[in-house]
């Protein structure tokens, strides 16, 4: 085996990963001709490749790393109950310290009565959970014939193939024959690019009573839930218009469904409050967590249920679990995590300061001669590139030329934002200063710069 340390040279690093790992969401051919950026240590917002550049990360890395990187206080807590107990599960009525106290927490923090906690690895492996909580829910209830449930064209619910059917993602239902059978999509809230000549209120209104209308073609005897992000994060950063969330608390109320609110970004912070729901007036019944739970130390996720709900699955075996669910070790670290954030008040300043000071540079884009349109809630913002803004008028070229253009003139820059299609990202930490602001909106302003040039 060729034997290579953080110290060897980038090429060398690159070549033996392109040649012996595939890479989620990437071609192989990129990879092949480009090698992949090699990170190598990361502290607070700031991460170094192999090549000592320090990189602003714009994104949390993939907007998890909620309390920052290097945080000495995870690595003990991982560290510690690695020694005292490394692994054991919670099948078959065993149970352990960490899960307890974070599960206490967790209801603690979570908003109304969701009180009860399944635990899952991943945000995929917890939606996958969800349709099956879901279904089982409506079984005991004497109803097994609602088991369908409706979810939203562009979210993003994971990778699995069941959360994969519950996005929206026509990219990935095109491979492997998603979406599984029971599983129906509604057209999501994004004004900019769909609203037309609506007002956004308008169109909040229509696109709500969307679900409306997909309950009665299929029959309010056969839904089961409704489920989406309070906003929408992988689908580009779309905040739905102030009329979109009521209408669809009174929606599911008059059928009765079960509203499952993916909180897998939105959650612990993001937003500037715990919970995305929060802040967007929503009162799920489950709520999916992942993420900004162990602020990415360590992959944990979760189902955080009603008292209704957990009451009525409680009544049967729950025949479902994971391996790793509950695991001791990320249960302890997220448990640390949460200390963390609620210690050194980050919610309440992603609230109340740096969410406010972040939300005016970053709308001041708008002034950049490419920049349509710029909306951020808490830490979770985008903007849209557009030829012609009173037109909010999309590129010509082909679709995400343009984001792709600016997402790689943020990387040469030594930031990092995502795009989707022409939509830019930013989701950084949470822990991100005044100053280290100013720096993601001047390096962001010289990419755009360097995209509208190149894009002449
Ligand atoms: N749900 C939402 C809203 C997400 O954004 C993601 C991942 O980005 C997931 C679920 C899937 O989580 P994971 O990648 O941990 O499986």
């Amino acid at each position: 085996m060729t034997l290579i340390s953080v110290n060897s040279p980038t090429s060398e690093l690159q070549a033996l990963d392109a040649a012996h790992h595939m890479h989620p969401f990437t071609t192989g051919a990129d990879l092949a001709r480009k090698g992949a950026r090699v990170i190598t240590r990361a502290e607070g917002c700031w991460l170094t490749d192999s090549e000592g550049e320090r990189i602003l990360d714009g994104m949390a890395g993939l907007w998890c790393v909620n309390a920052g990187y290097g945080r000495k206080e995870l690595a003990q807590a991982a560290a510690r109950q690695m020694e005292e107990l490394p692994y054991y599960n919670t099948f078959f009525m065993t149970t352990h310290v960490p899960v307890i106290q974070l599960s206490a927490k967790i209801a603690e923090l979570a908003p109304g009565d969701l009180n009860t906690v399944f635990y899952a690895s991943s945000g995929s492996e917890a939606n996958d959970t969800n349709i099956r909580l879901v279904r089982t829910y409506w079984a005991e209830k004497g109803q097994p014939e609602r088991d369908v449930i409706i979810s939203r064209w562009n979210g993003y619910h994971g990778s699995s193939v069941g959360s994969g059917s519950l996005g929206g993602m026509k990219g990935m239902h095109a491979q492997g024959g998603l979406p599984i059978p029971g599983i129906h999509h509604i057209d999501q809230p994004h004004w900019y690019a769909e609203g037309g000549d609506m007002s956004p209120e308008e169109f909040g209104l229509e696109r709500a009573r969307q679900l409306e209308a997909k309950i009665e073609e299929i029959g309010p005897h056969r839904v089961g839930a409704f489920i989406a992000e309070p906003i929408q994060g992988a689908g580009g950063v779309i905040i739905p218009p102030e009329t979109y969330w009521p209408e669809i608390n009174r929606i599911v109320k008059k059928y009765g469904i079960l509203l499952i609110a993916d909180e897998v970004i939105c959650g612990f912070g993001r937003t500037g409050n715990w919970f995305g729901s929060q802040t967007m007036g929503i009162e799920p019944d489950i709520m999916t967590i992942a993420k900004g739970l162990s602020s990415g130390y360590q992959p944990i996720g979760g189902s955080i249920l009603s008292d209704e709900v957990a009451s009525v699955i409680a009544k049967t075996e729950f025949n479902h679990g994971y391996t790793y669910s509950g695991h001791p070790v990320a249960c302890a670290v997220a448990l640390e995590n949460l200390r963390i954030l609620e210690e050194e008040k980050i919610v309440d300043r992603v609230r109340e300061e740096t969410g406010p000071y972040l939300k005016a540079k970053f709308e001041s884009l708008t002034d950049h001669p490419l920049v349509g349109e710029a909306k951020i809630a808490g830490m979770m913002g985008s903007i849209a590139l557009t030829p012609d803004k009173a037109a909010r008028a999309p590129f010509a070229a082909e679709a995400g030329t343009a984001g792709f253009i600016t997402r790689e003139r943020c990387f040469a820059n030594n930031l990092i934002m995502r795009h989707v299609y022409d939509r830019m990202i930013i989701s950084p930490p949470l822990v991100i200063s005044k100053e280290e602001i100013d720096v993601l909106i001047s390096r962001a302003w010289k990419a755009l710069d360097e995209a509208h040039a190149e894009l002449k």
